[in-house]
């Protein structure tokens, strides 16, 4: 089998090109504007790689989705500040660019798996999200954080409607909180550029106070890298078809947790890590959302994943608990910060 990724240097891209290559005979061509994160892909003769941008080369997309069996369109910006600073940016990579993508897999008749977000389902009050039934709520067009959630929600409906109208092979995958090596970098310099476990370790490394957004008491489940890419391997190989046109959401419910209570988690992590940098641990401190993220932005109380789909359809159930999760995302960190 031949799979595209364009955004193969990303979080899920770089993990799941490994993975690919390490447990399968298929051949990965992929598309990143770096590749930072792919030493070890790189060495394998069954990856191909053009350092590209999906806004430049149009040719060598078109080219390799015709090319391909499976297409991933992981290239987008998925950090909440971003969503608050360049609202056009995120509309304009997240939707119009991948929209380009899709249309070349309707054109040629290929399998797309397409990453929505666990952000979709918004300020949904369901107690668990579930893919085809719970509600999508979003505050008002001044708060320009929803412009990810909005320009992914279009995109769902505008693959599923390619899916009705056209015939269009495609499955939605919905991330929940995914953590795990090579996030963010910590060495990113605006506060608030990372997701939020990535934001905690670079401050814990540099010795400076832990941000908790309006108290930290939101929560969120956090889903281990390793586990994410099992499921979206199932999904992937697809046995019996039975992704065909679906929405998954892969996360991992066991893992929930509040903001608050994960600046604890982590900075008792690091303060017994051989690795730690600073003697004295950082301070937890409260601010407030509009002096953190900016006046567009509107926080999230909780989302908590229903995965009984993909339980029932894949056989797949999350495995890694979340301080292992923590404890494996902060070794990886801290052996980084040392070796530079
Ligand atoms: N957050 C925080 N302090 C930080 C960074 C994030 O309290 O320094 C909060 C943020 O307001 C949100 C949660 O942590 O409620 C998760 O943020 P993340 O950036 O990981 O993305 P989200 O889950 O909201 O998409």
């Amino acid at each position: 089998m031949k799979i595209l990724i364009i955004g193969v240097n990303g979080f899920i891209g770089n993990a799941l090109t490994e993975k690919i290559l390490k447990n399968t005979n298929w051949e990965v061509y992929g598309m990143d504007l770096s590749d930072n994160r792919l030493e070890q892909s790189l060495k394998d003769s069954r990856f191909h790689f053009l350092e590209g941008d999906v806004a430049i080369n149009k040719e060598w997309i078109e080219y390799h989705v015709k090319k391909c069996d499976v297409v991933l369109p992981l290239v987008a910006i998925a950090t909440p500040i971003s969503y608050v600073r360049e609202p056009l940016r995120v509309f304009e990579l997240d939707f119009e660019e991948n929209l380009k993508i899709v249309r070349a897999c309707v054109r040629y008749g290929k399998r797309v798996i397409f990453p929505s977000t666990s952000e979709v389902y918004g300020m949904c009050q369901d107690k668990e999200f579930s893919e085809d039934t719970s509600p999508l709520v979003y505050g008002p067009i001044s708060m320009q954080r929803w412009i990810y959630a909005c320009s992914k929600q279009l995109m769902d409906r505008v693959i599923w409607a390619y899916g009705v109208q056209k015939n269009l092979r495609f499955t939605l995958i919905r991330p929940f909180n995914w953590i795990g090596p090579k996030l963010d970098s910590l060495t990113t310099p605006k506060e608030g550029s990372s997701r939020v476990v990535t934001q905690f370790i670079s401050n814990l490394v540099n010795g400076k106070p832990i941000q908790l957004v309006n108290g930290g008491h939101q929560k969120r489940a956090f889903t281990y890298l390793d586990d994410g890419i099992d499921c979206l391997m199932k999904i992937i190989k697809n046995e019996n078809n039975v992704c065909d046109k679906q929405i998954f959401n892969i996360g991992n419910p066991h893992n929930e947790c509040s903001v608050k209570e994960l600046a604890k988690k982590l900075r008792d992590l690091y303060s017994k890590h051989p690795l730690k940098a600073q003697k004295k641990a950082s301070p937890i401190q409260t601010v407030n959302e509009k002096s953190y993220y900016g006046q567009g932005y509107e926080d999230i109380a909780y989302r908590m994943p229903s995965i009984k789909k993909a339980k029932t359809l894949l056989g797949w159930t999350p495995k890694v608990d979340l301080d292992t999760s923590l404890q494996k995302t902060l070794d990886y960190f801290l052996k980084e910060f040392h070796s530079k």
